[in-house]
């Protein structure tokens, strides 16, 4: 993409408020039916949204567990992500943006820049039995983030 007109702050508002509604912490255009290479982004205090996001710097490995917009009522557990990114991209006037990431904010990012590249959690499991059916509330518990 390579116009940013004002346009695109509307979409970026609506996106932040879809994701909110749904009690997410991280949404991809193409989640919500848009094949722009945009997500939006919040956990503790940090807010973002980054056009055409590339990982520039990976480093170290960890598992967790994460839930999906995209995939209501699952999670999936042992999902392998780096500990610490650095996310080159744009923001929503197209200036150039890095955004340096460690832990679950660095794992909600590249969750979400998965999604830009039609990858779904489902696509990360090692293995079958790491995917759980829970409910709502259990949910909220096991994964603390859908994305
Ligand atoms: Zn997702």
């Amino acid at each position: 993409m390579h116009r940013f007109d004002p346009s695109l702050q509307k979409l970026v508002n609506d996106m932040f408020e879809t994701m909110q509604v749904a009690n997410g912490v991280g949404l991809a255009a193409p989640q919500i039916a848009q094949s722009i290479r945009v997500f939006v982004a919040a956990y503790e205090g940090q807010e973002v949204a980054v056009f055409n996001p590339e990982i520039v710097k990976a480093e170290g490995e960890e598992r967790g567990t994460e839930g999906c917009l995209s995939i209501p009522g699952y999670v999936g557990e042992n999902i392998r992500r780096a500990t610490k990114i650095l996310v080159k991209g744009q923001d929503v006037r197209g200036k150039h943006i890095r955004i340096p990431a460690e832990g679950w904010f660095a794992r909600i990012l590249q969750h979400e820049i998965d999604h830009l590249d039609g990858i779904l959690f489902l696509d990360r499991l090692d293995r079958p039995e790491d995917l759980h059916e829970v409910t709502e509330e259990e949910a909220e518990e096991k994964a603390t983030v859908k994305e």
